[in-house]
């Protein structure tokens, strides 16, 4: 496995409606390993970097095929601990990182990347520990070290940009251009880029950006699980070095809550819902290949090509993907019978970005 891609796979509690199903258990999980079990008993194994267990102490119905064996018990902080935590160690050394979270509608990425109130979860966490070491920092620094942090949020919906951080309503509604630098890549034109100094301060521009993706998601007759969100977390760094030199490093974490994983394509949808889906997959299969092929040059393969151009995510992503950045991806999987297909089309995913 590549070291700077990480794959972990969580598992959430039933929900009520699958309790109201009186769904069973198909997933297991022991160490790094989880299993999926169909109805008929067809069983299907992947290793993971990490596979996450979130029941405390949860028992199997008498007619049911779970019976826990060690599993990892995973809190909000634990995820931090082995996921965001080299992510913000890659940030402080200068380097790029890319995190993203996989899966159905309601399969628990947000909760993963945002969390919910108290249960803070990776992108908060990480904002709160990158301000916090940028204070210990400034305790003993030299008098012209700086510190500064940026925060940008777009929407891509149907292959299109828009800003979640513009305060004008028709500015919302306008999708940017993509444009190619010769040098620094692909990049937004006209992407408002907010500069904050307090952990407080990042919480209110994500939850702004919040608000207005699902405004437009309104506005567009959809929701807001049809699209892909990115909050850029732009990180500069200037002190001088031990010979007076002034040296600046900088870096950019993408924190990605992708759009719902469901085949929209396949549940007799037309039209803009067609087109919609077909947007949504595209964006999703390109990144799938696009991480597997970064995975294969990592295990030496070096004639394989990366697809970035093949969607407009993989475009604005290529400057954290690959190279010295850290890639981080956690595929959110139910535990219920009723969504077995798409969970396992889920695992299936999540075992090629490997
Ligand atoms: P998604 O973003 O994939 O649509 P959510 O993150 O909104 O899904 O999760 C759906 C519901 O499941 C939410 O009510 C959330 O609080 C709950 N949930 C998700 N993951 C977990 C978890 N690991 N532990 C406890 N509750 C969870």
């Amino acid at each position: 496995m590549a070291e700077n891609i990480k794959v972990a796979v969580r598992v959430r509690p039933f929900d009520d409606r699958e309790m109201s199903h009186n769904s069973k258990m198909v997933i297991q999980m022991k160490g790094n390993q989880t299993t999926i079990t169909s109805t008929s008993g067809k069983k299907n194994s992947f290793a993971f970097d990490y596979s996450y267990w979130s029941h405390d102490g949860y028992r199997i119905t008498p007619d049911g095929y779970y019976e826990p064996e060690s599993p990892v018990y995973a809190d909000q902080k634990r995820v931090f601990e082995d996921l965001g935590r080299g992510m913000l160690n890659n940030a402080w050394k200068g380097f790029n990182c890319s995190l993203f979270a996989y899966g159905q509608t309601g399969s628990g990425k947000s909760y993963s990347i945002i969390g919910y109130r108290a249960n803070k979860g990776i992108v908060p966490i990480t904002c709160e520990q990158l301000f916090a070491g940028i204070e210990d920092k400034r305790a003993g620094a030299a008098k012209d070290d700086e510190w500064q942090v940026s925060v940008s949020m777009i929407e891509i919906y149907n292959e299109k940009v828009r800003d979640l951080l513009v305060t004008t309503k028709t500015r919302n509604r306008e999708s940017l251009k993509i444009r190619q630098h010769q040098t620094k890549g692909f990049y937004v034109e006209g992407l408002s880029s907010s500069p904050v100094s307090s952990y407080a301060q990042i919480e209110a521009k994500i939850a702004e950006g919040s608000k207005n993706r699902s405004v437009a998601a309104t506005n567009m007759n959809a929701t807001s699980s049809r699209a892909h969100t990115i909050v850029a977390i732009n990180f500069v760094q200037k002190n001088s070095n031990e010979s007076g030199q002034k040296m600046t490093k900088s870096s950019l974490m993408n924190l990605v809550d992708l759009a719902g994983s469901e085949r929209v394509g396949l549940t007799g949808a037309e039209g803009e819902r067609m087109k919609e889906g077909a947007a949504i997959n595209l964006s999703l299969s390109t990144l799938g290949n696009c991480i597997s092929a970064l995975a294969d040059q990592a295990a030496g393969n070096t004639r394989v090509k990366v697809p970035f151009r093949d969607s407009v995510l993989t475009k604005l992503l290529q400057n954290a993907l690959g190279g010295n950045s850290k890639t981080v991806m956690i595929a959110a999987l139910s535990p219920a019978d009723i969504n077995y297909e798409e969970t396992l089309s889920t695992l299936r995913f999540a075992d090629r970005a490997k």
